[in-house]
């Protein structure tokens, strides 16, 4: 039973053997950094919350090593793994374990809903991951915004982003992508992690976030699309007012009359910016636009 395996590669020294013996060089093109620190793999494990019931599904397992963390406490795990080098790797590292299954596949294609059927009986899943930083955003939004059946998110990305993520209004790291990400969950910022405990050491500072995905949305809008193109214009040309920001976005075809009429009935000044609005304003801002439109 995969629970009365002892996890082994958090170990420095066990990492660099597995790694030398099948002749593995980390690919950048992968964002391949190990982790190598055992502190970072219990605290992530602790932040996922896994239980015995729990179904998890792990993004880039690497050469195992979280995944040998995550099936000592979860009842399944299910390892996405795009790299078909690693794969005889996991066969040796996972093999002892009889509660997780490797799929060579990109994540961006995997059908989440599918899997979750096939190993869950349609029950959310949980997922956690040291995410490949150079898709970090496709990911995590692509999961949010296609409504994949999943509970609670725990993913080790890059510093700067686990701040954009969590950010509140008013603040030099808020943005669209804090804004979509707390739309559909709440973050939390559980542990930052330094370089050193990575295998190639990354050039950028890491940080663990947890997000919980929301049962009911903090705020409700007409028009979800249109929210977003409005947040998306808003923050694309963030020097300039929002009123500029919406007269010149591509996508949206709103007079200036229309904008400073929909300003206006929020309670907004016409020379409001973005970065000062939060997602209740947005959604409200959005639902004048509607409003305005002829019916
Ligand atoms: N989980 C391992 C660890 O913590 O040591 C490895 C983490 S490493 C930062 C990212 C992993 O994601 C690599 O194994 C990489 O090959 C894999 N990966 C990169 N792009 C992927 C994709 N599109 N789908 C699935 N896995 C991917």
């Amino acid at each position: 039973m995969g629970r009365t395996n002892e996890p082994y590669l958090g170990d420095p020294a066990k990492t660099i053997e597995v790694l030398h013996r099948y002749g593995f060089a980390a690919q950048k093109k992968y964002g391949q950094n190990f982790l190598i620190d055992r502190h970072v793999l219990d605290k992530i494990i602790h932040a996922a919350g896994i239980g015995d019931q729990d179904f998890v599904i792990e993004i880039g397992p690497g050469i195992g090593t979280m995944t040998q963390y995550l099936a000592g406490r979860a009842r399944q795990v299910c390892a996405v793994e795009i790299d078909r080098e690693l794969i005889p790797i996991l066969g040796e590292t996972l093999g002892s374990y009889d509660n997780v299954d490797v799929i060579n596949d990109d994540i961006l294609k995997v059908d989440i809903r599918e899997l979750v059927e096939r190993y869950n009986q349609g029950r959310p899943a949980k997922i956690v991951a040291n995410l490949p930083y150079y898709i970090t955003t496709p990911i995590i939004m692509g999961l949010l915004e296609n409504h994949a059946p999943v509970s609670a998110m725990t993913v080790m990305v890059q510093k700067e982003v686990a701040q954009r993520m969590q950010a509140g209004p008013g603040t030099r790291d808020y943005g669209a992508l804090s804004l979509a990400v707390q739309y559909y969950a709440r973050p939390y910022l559980a542990a930052n992690v330094p370089p050193n405990c990575f295998l190639p050491r990354p050039k950028v500072g890491s940080a663990v976030i947890c997000l919980t995905c929301h049962d009911n949305k903090p705020v409700t809008v007409k028009d979800e699309s249109q929210m977003f193109c409005l947040i998306r214009a808003s923050f694309n040309q963030r020097r300039k007012t929002l009123a500029n920001g919406l007269k010149n976005a591509s996508g949206l075809s709103f007079s200036r009359e229309q904008i400073e009429q929909a300003l206006t009935i929020c309670g907004f000044p016409v020379s409001v910016r973005g970065e000062t609005l939060s997602l209740t304003d947005f959604a409200r801002l959005s639902d004048a636009f509607t409003d305005l439109r002829p019916s």
